[in-house]
């Protein structure tokens, strides 16, 4: 009798338990399937808006690509140091690890922008994410507060992200039609750093993305030092762009803090350096020759 009522019991806690598995499988599955349908159909939709409807979305104010000037234009205000000794010792200082195509100008794909990363209108945002994917703080925190929550339960779909690699995503709430997340090195490490830059920026180059921003990767809660950090940047970026310079359009240094605008201000020239059309570059020599036998006369 006994072990007709234990069989029972088991039985019924057994059918009990299936029961309340199948529902919990049923209602997980119901749940991510309508998470799922909810980030991908907002990612679509939004991604269909024209400019004018996506603007008018928008919650917060923003920065239209036309109002960041390109590193060409940004540089004008700036005293030309690239015939002063300074300039050559810096040279060696940069260029020591890379050959430079010198006769390819691309002062005006790039540009730097100091503020706020979320706030820009251009096809992509670069987020300094953690592995998880599932946000964090410092760039990652405000990327995230921005875009809102369907950027987490996009990127849960991702199951994480390497050092070095890079996901993308949908940018929803942020002017940015994407967000790429990478995940950048813990120590000084130029190799994994590198990385993020290079696969970010294939990244846009498969998707089509033809203007992208980064922020100072790893060099906050991550600790790399910040005029190393910009090197790698710059140096990563130039070697991107001499071999896939077509497929982008605007790669803007995002800066937060003033010891990066320095870093980016003092090393754009040497990295980025303008070429002037052969012309110009005669009649340049010839000023500087004539400058340099009045002054030794
Ligand atoms: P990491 O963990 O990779 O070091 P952090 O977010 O801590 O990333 O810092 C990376 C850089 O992003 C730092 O220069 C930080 O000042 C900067 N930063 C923080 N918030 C923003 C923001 N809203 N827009 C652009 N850059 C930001």
């Amino acid at each position: 009798m006994v072990g007709m009522k234990t069989l029972l019991n088991v039985s019924i806690s057994r059918s009990i338990g299936k029961n309340l598995g199948m529902l919990f499988v049923r209602e997980f599955g119901a749940d991510s399937r309508t998470t799922m349908l909810k980030w991908q159909n907002e990612r679509e939709r939004k991604l269909k808006l024209s400019k004018e409807d996506r603007r008018k979305e928008y919650t917060r104010p923003y920065v239209p690509l036309e109002d960041i000037p390109t590193w060409k234009e940004q540089s004008k205000s700036l005293p030309d140091i690239s015939e002063s000794p300074s300039f050559e010792k810096l040279k060696k200082k940069c260029l020591y690890d890379i050959k430079i195509k010198e006769d390819l100008d691309f002062t005006d794909k790039v540009s730097t922008f100091v503020g706020d990363i979320t706030k820009l209108e251009i096809d992509a945002i670069v987020n300094a994410a953690n592995s998880s994917l599932m946000g964090g703080g410092g760039v990652d925190g405000a990327i995230h507060k921005a875009a809102g929550p369907l950027l987490k339960k996009e990127n849960l779909n991702h199951d994480g992200c390497p050092t070095g690699e890079a996901r993308l995503s949908g940018g929803y709430n942020i002017p940015a039609k994407y967000i790429i997340s990478t995940v950048g090195p813990q120590c000084e490490n130029p190799r994994e750093l590198a990385n993020c830059y290079k696969n970010s920026l294939q990244m846009a180059v498969d998707n089509n993305i033809k203007t992208i921003a980064f922020p100072c990767i790893s060099t906050g809660i991550y600790g790399y030092p910040n005029e190393d950090a910009a090197l790698v940047a710059l140096k990563t970026v130039r070697n991107f762009l001499e071999e896939h310079g077509q497929a982008l359009d605007r790669i803007i240094f995002c800066l937060f803090l003033e010891v990066d605008v320095g870093f980016y201000t003092s090393f754009l020239p040497v990295i980025f350096p303008k070429i002037l059309p052969k012309e110009q570059q005669k009649k340049k020599k010839e000023i500087i020759e004539e400058v340099n036998d009045e002054t030794e006369s």
